[in-house]
């Protein structure tokens, strides 16, 4: 799977590059985080970078693509990648469009975590404040100040992505104000439908969990339960909490549905019965009679 995320800073990029990460055991390239390696080893990429990158400008695009040629190369990258902070200009789209076409690979999704401006400000303020309390040590490039700067970046180089992935049909977009779980779950869904990962046998088990044997009618109302389980795991698989709580009561309504034809069955061979007892007396009386 090889998919870029894209979004201002503070859309929450890295975060769920991370998760997607532990879901589908690939690889999170970011070349901010491999920027600021760069710059703690001292390399000479990173002593070019440094400065810029205080400032909040952006890192010449020569160095920022030779960086991801190369990491794609590595043994680890060949399960799939997440590209987080690359590309970010139409030139380094157009860069990696090459590369890609000459390593033989394809993208599956680029997806835009849309997010309201006025938020991440506050956002930013948040992470840094945990770091803060985590002891952890905070970019220098997380200020209000360079925040500005990185978003006017933003909005003036990287979003015209939008267009270009958009006009390729590459792009789609999820509403990145959501809740962390939410968008992953959302991100999750959205790579379903595009083939790009396999859904999980899970909603097999649900129906096979059906009620007991209990005759022909039963099985007959265990069918439909049986399908709705199949579609609510499957509209759940994004999560197994939900799928497994969807499942759950799903059975329940599998179980009620079985237990009502079990009972409108017997009533109606009751009736039956009923009416056959009816006809043999009545025959009894008709004979009584004729014999009289
Ligand atoms: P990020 O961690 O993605 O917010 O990136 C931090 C900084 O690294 C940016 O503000 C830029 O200075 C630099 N940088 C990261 N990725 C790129 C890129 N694709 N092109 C140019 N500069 C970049």
């Amino acid at each position: 799977m090889r998919i870029i995320l894209l979004g201002p800073p503070g859309s929450g990029k890295g975060t769920q590059a991370q998760l997607l990460v532990q879901r589908y055991g690939i690889v999170q390239l970011s070349t901010g985080e491999m920027l600021r390696a760069a710059v703690a080893a001292g390399t000479p990429v990173g002593l070019k970078a440094k400065e810029i990158m205080a400032g909040g400008g952006l890192v010449p695009d020569e160095i920022v693509v030779g960086i991801i040629s190369d990491r794609i190369d590595q043994p680890d990258a060949r399960n799939g990648f997440i590209l987080d902070g690359f590309p970010r200009t139409v030139p380094q789209a157009e860069a990696l469009d090459e590369l890609l076409k000459h390593k033989h690979m394809k993208l599956d999704a680029v997806i835009e975590l849309r997010v309201n401006e006025s938020a991440l400000l506050s956002r930013v303020e948040t992470r840094v404040a945990q770091m803060r309390e985590r002891g952890e040590e905070v970019r220098v490039d997380d200020t209000p100040e360079v925040l500005t700067k990185r978003l006017a970046n933003y909005r003036n180089q990287t979003e015209p992505l939008i267009h270009y992935y958009s006009e390729r049909r590459k792009l789609s977009t999820i509403d990145g104000m959501m809740a962390i779980d939410e968008v992953t779950r959302a991100i999750h869904r959205l790579l379903l439908a595009l083939g790009a990962v396999e859904p999980k046998s899970h909603a097999r088990s649900v129906a096979k969990a059906g009620p007991a044997k209990k005759g022909k009618a039963a099985k007959k109302a265990t069918k439909k339960p049986a399908k709705a389980a199949k579609k609510a795991a499957k509209s759940a698989k994004t999560a197994k909490k939900p799928a497994k709580k969807a499942v759950k009561g799903t059975k329940k309504t599998a179980k009620k549905a079985t237990k009502k034809t079990v009972k409108k069955a017997t009533r109606t061979t009751a009736r039956k019965a009923v009416k056959k007892g009816a006809k043999k007396a009545a025959k009894k009386v008709t004979k009584k009679r004729a014999k009289r």
